[in-house]
């Protein structure tokens, strides 16, 4: 049973055990809300990558690399009812660790987890092969695994993410060398043991904590990793994709967005409301899809924006371990300057901020709270309208019809995703087309099939995952031709 405690001294997990690092040094991982310790993970590096990389190959070689297609599924659904045996103790770890409401990460996170597991296995136990009949011959394609595989692993849903890159890793047959966020490692441990319980062969799935540039960079610059999954900041998968081009790696990019909520005059207003405010700040606004750039019809701009304040300043900040917070701490003090520079710079640029951009006092002091903001007032050109803050802030501009609202949306360096408010089905269809993002929501906002592609386009990434996105991503195709 995975030790779901804070507090914990973890190591490495390679080859099925706990692997102390080879610097003999540990890094201090600190719970966001109270500044207290939250555990202490090994500080990796490359010696330790070369472990890891080492128990994948021999896992390869080994009885993991004879499973079966059903024996992987059979783990992959143990895997799924382990963690949810256990979904608020994993909850509270996960909501410790980086500070989101643990009703979030109960109602999002770990369910996400569980799904990601279940989904990949009914996704393999279902999966075909194609077969391309010709005269006199015939070719069929046969799907092998890429082998051994890095996933790379932000801090802002860190088991969410991760299990959406393990699954689909283990249920084609690769080996894993996993890094997640040194600011968010706990569940990454956990997910480790369950493995483990479950009966997942040795260095199937290894995990090195440490920092990107002592772990990340020597796991994407290692010759025998073939294939890198990451998901991060623009400026990070830049420097991945240099190094992982010349070896000729796979490689799957989902990096930062910079969203639009573009709501039109006709929208169900209360709708968009509800939505827009979802959008902007769930999760302290620290997820790569929130719509952090709210575009408005003119002629409801006033209302809209008054309509906003008034729901954004209601939503209740507070302890991430009560269930009734629906705003928690951002996940570490520095992050949180981060995002107040921006608010400065905000003003700078002669924008307003009419509610939060403030710590709160009390007894939420010691924790890296921010109350979430509302800015209007700048400029398509601003750097606060242009770039990602990452954070509980949102702006809201006015247009006047839909081509000035289809040049603000399309008029910045992302594509990630983007949310659009309307009654009027031709035009969400038309607006929908024109958009440069991977994914749009028509009056929703992330609304999931896990079958469906998940990307960007622009700086905002390289690749889909998503159902047999990344299935075929975790897998090399070989077509052998017969001839009759
Ligand atoms: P970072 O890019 O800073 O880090 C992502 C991961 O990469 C971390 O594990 C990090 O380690 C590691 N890393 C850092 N440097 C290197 C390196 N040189 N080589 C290899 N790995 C490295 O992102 P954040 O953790 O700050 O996460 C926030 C970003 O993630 C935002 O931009 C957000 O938009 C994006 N994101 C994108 C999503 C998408 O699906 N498109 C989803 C979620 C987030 P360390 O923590 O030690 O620095």
């Amino acid at each position: 049973m995975p030790n779901l405690k804070l507090g914990q001294t973890l190591d490495h997990h390679i080859a099925g055990r706990p692997h102390p690092p080879a610097s003999g040094e540990y890094l201090e991982d600190l719970a966001p809300a109270t500044g207290q310790l939250a555990g202490r993970i090994a500080r990796g590096n490359a010696a330790d990558v070369e472990a890891a990389v080492s128990a994948a190959q021999e896992a390869l070689a080994g009885p993991w690399g004879r499973t079966t297609v059903n024996e992987r599924a059979d783990l992959l659904d143990a895997v799924a009812a382990s963690i949810e045996s256990r979904l608020d103790e994993f909850a509270a770890l996960e909501s410790a660790d980086t500070g989101k409401p643990v009703s979030l990460a109960r109602t999002i996170d770990i369910p996400r987890v569980i799904s990601n597991f279940r989904f990949f296995a009914g996704a393999i136990r279902h999966s075909r092969s194609d077969m391309f009949p010709m005269a006199g011959a015939l070719n069929y394609t046969l799907r092998k695994p890429v082998g051994t595989v890095g996933l790379i692993t932000p801090w802002n849903l860190p088991l969410y993410l991760l299990s959406w890159k393990t699954a689909p890793a283990l249920a084609m047959g690769n080996a894993i060398v996993a890094k997640p966020s040194e600011i968010t490692p706990l569940s990454a441990s956990a997910l480790a043991e369950v493995l483990t319980e479950v009966g997942l062969p040795a260095g199937a799935f290894n995990l090195v904590h440490g920092l990107g540039p002592e772990v990340g960079a020597p796991l994407v610059g290692h010759p025998k990793v073939r294939g890198i999954s990451f998901t991060g900041g623009t400026a990070t998968g830049a420097r991945v994709a240099a190094t992982a081009a010349p070896l000729f790696k796979k490689l799957s990019l989902e990096l930062g967005g910079k969203n639009p909520s573009v709501v039109f005059a006709d929208a169900d207003l209360e709708a968009a409301l509800e939505g827009v405010t979802r959008a902007g700040f769930a999760n302290q606004g620290q997820i790569c899809l929130c719509g952090s750039r709210i575009l408005v019809e003119a002629p409801i701009y006033e209302e809209f924006l008054a309509g906003l304040c008034e729901r954004v300043a209601a939503l209740r900040i507070g302890d991430p371990s009560d269930p009734e917070t629906q705003v928690g701490s951002l996940v570490a003090p520095s992050h949180r300057e981060k995002v107040e520079s921006y608010l400065a710079l905000a003003r700078e640029e002669g924008g307003t901020v009419h509610c939060g951009g403030e710590r709160p006092g009390g007894d939420l002091a010691a924790g890296a709270f921010l109350t979430p903001a509302v800015i209007s007032g700048l400029g398509q050109e601003c750097r606060t309208v242009q770039e990602e803050i990452f954070g509980p802030v949102v702006t809201v501009q006015p247009f006047q019809d839909e081509a000035e609202a289809l040049a603000l949306a399309n008029g910045v360096r992302y594509g990630l995703a983007a949310s659009v408010w309307t009654r009027d089905l031709a035009r969400a269809h038309r607006f929908s087309a024109n958009l440069d993002v991977g994914m749009v929501w028509v009056n929703t906002w992330l609304l999931r099939d896990l079958r469906v592609p998940f990307g960007g386009v622009k700086e905002s990434g390289v690749g889909r995952e998503g159902g047999q996105h990344s299935l075929e991503f975790f897998s090399e195709s070989k077509n052998v031709c017969i001839k009759l």
